[in-house]
């Protein structure tokens, strides 16, 4: 946790004619490294020096492939920085090669367990909240009056349940509710109200004149399971104002936390986790520390059989032809490729591409383009097949590898992991935010010791230990592994929670609004 001060760079891959500066505040002009290369000029932390001296139009290579081309000659020891590299093409889908190097099962990790609740539909919780959904904006103030209310008088009786969760959103009405695009917030929302997370005690609060009523919500399988009387409010049957809509919110929320108060922890297998993997605020060091390290945790969380999620589609587009290589099947590939032509299409109607990603901070961070990132962003998927592909909000019931299709935005991304069925998010981050859930415990990895030294309070993990040598990737993925264990059974608390940071939830609507 001790600064370093001789020079240090990271180089990722041996085909690399780049590498990064470890060193805090970066480097200076003249700065000599063991390797004798002196650089010509202060480098910044975390942004990548030449290793040789490159001629108008070469390859810059990082992690091993091509990142980007150089627009003029660079000398070795230079700054290779975004203006002076030109991004390569996204690879083309059709081709994309399919399944053609699915890597081998790894050996299957047994014994490990965390205190979880058992849920009647077989998915598992890592805590224990009350949700209330919403089938329209125009309730959602009312119902945070009711939660707030509920919150400071009812909760306080059943010391069991965790927290009272409102699912908000501007979704509903004043939409095309019929427009292909409307089946992802509605399916995001219905997803939702089912977590894992909230013990099958489904309430939904409507207004009554709404376009998605709650059979709509719910969907006609579902609704008719649910007790509508005991689970479903409607405002505009009130004959008795507002205090009245109130009232009845609280009396539904309070015999649904008479039941949810009676639910304890038992011993789950490992297998019953279904973690989430994000980034957030990248840097040229998520790459090479936190999300390798995050990677290998995914692989040892495979192993021992649970669900493991990566997404955040513009990230991984340009390693859709590596990913496509890694399918369990050429139809997993096949439906990958759909994720990835679906997203495509998106930002064409919006006029932009995938380049719309990176941001001012991934760039200070040494992230000179979207191909840099994805690179770096698909380490946190670790080594094993992808087994499964799901569409935005759809709810993922299958082990192993999955790619949950979603934007790459922290709080869509997210709020479509929850519907997917998230238990556990586990989220990197170079440049730092303070994001947090309050239906799932959010686990936040440092790529750097800097910022977890200035946010002790916030940061869960430390994995640019990796890039000091304190620590390897394998020790951080088991630390990530256990810690992930530890919070899913309740007995340690993320930062996110301590403090109560809860991002609201933002639904991902692709379809026309009216
Ligand atoms: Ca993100």
């Amino acid at each position: 946790m001790t600064p370093i001060t001789e020079p240090r760079l990271i180089r990722v891959h041996v085909k690399d004619n780049v590498a990064v500066v470890v060193n805090e505040g970066g480097l200076p002009s003249g700065a000599r490294l063991a390797s004798g290369l002196e650089l010509r000029e202060a480098i910044p932390e975390a942004h990548k020096v030449a290793l040789a001296d490159l001629a108008q139009g070469d390859a810059i290579v990082r992690y091993g492939v091509t990142i980007g081309y150089t627009n003029r000659a660079i000398a070795r020891g230079s700054w290779v920085h975004e203006g002076l590299m030109t991004a390569p093409d996204a690879p083309p889908l059709a081709d994309c090669p399919l399944a053609t190097a699915t890597p081998e099962a790894l050996a299957p990790l047994e014994g490990y367990t965390f205190e979880g609740y058992r849920n009647p539909d077989g998915s598992t919780g890592t805590k224990n909240i009350l949700g209330i959904s919403t089938t329209v904006q125009c309730v959602a103030p009312t119902v945070e009056h009711a939660v707030r209310r509920i919150k400071a008088e009812i909760l306080p009786r059943f010391p069991h349940v965790d927290d009272v969760v409102a699912i908000t959103h501007p979704y509903g009405c004043g939409v095309a509710i019929d427009a292909p695009g409307a089946a992802i917030p509605i399916r995001t929302l219905r997803n939702l109200a089912l977590h894992p997370n909230f013990g099958g005690e489904v309430m939904v609060v409507s207004l009554g004149c709404e376009k998605m009523q709650p059979v709509r919500l719910m969907g006609a399988n579902e609704l008719p399971v649910l007790d509508e009387k005991a689970s479903v409010a409607v405002l505009q049957d009130a004959t008795h104002g507002f205090g009245e809509m109130v009232a009845t919110i609280m009396a539904m929320a309070e015999k649904k936390l008479e039941k949810l108060n009676r639910r304890r922890r038992v011993t789950c297998p490992a297998s019953d986790l279904v973690v989430g993997l994000q980034c957030g605020g990248s840097d040229a060091m998520s790459g090479v520390t936190a999300n390798p390290a995050v990677g290998f945790a995914a692989d040892l969380l495979v192993r021992a059989g649970a669900t493991v999620m990566f997404s955040e589609v513009t990230e991984v587009r340009d390693a859709a032809h590596l990913l496509t290589a890694r399918a369990a099947a050429p139809e997993i590939a096949q439906n990958f490729v759909r994720e990835m032509a679906w997203y495509d299409e998106y930002l064409r109607q919006g006029g932009a591409d995938r380049a719309a990603n990176p941001t001012p901070g991934n760039k200070r961070g040494g992230l000179a383009n979207v191909v840099e990132k994805a690179m770096g962003s698909i380490a946190k998927a670790g080594s094993t097949a992808l087994v499964g592909v799901a569409g935005p909000g759809e709810r993922v019931t299958q082990k192993g590898l999955i790619f949950a299709a979603t934007p790459a935005s922290d709080f869509i991304c997210g709020t479509l992991q929850l519907a997917a069925g998230m238990n556990m998010h586990i989220f990197t981050t170079g440049r730092g935010t303070p994001y947090g859930l309050a239906m799932s415990p959010v686990i936040k990895v440092a790529s750097n010791s800097g910022l977890a030294r200035r946010w002790p309070d916030l940061i869960d993990i430390d994995a640019g230990r990796i890039a000091t040598a304190e620590a390897t990737v394998e020790e951080v993925g088991w630390e990530i592994f256990l810690l992930v264990l530890e919070i899913a059974s309740g007995r340690k608390k993320v930062w996110a929670d301590h403090w109560g940071l809860h991002n609201e939830f933002a639904l991902f609507n692709p379809g026309p609004v009216t």
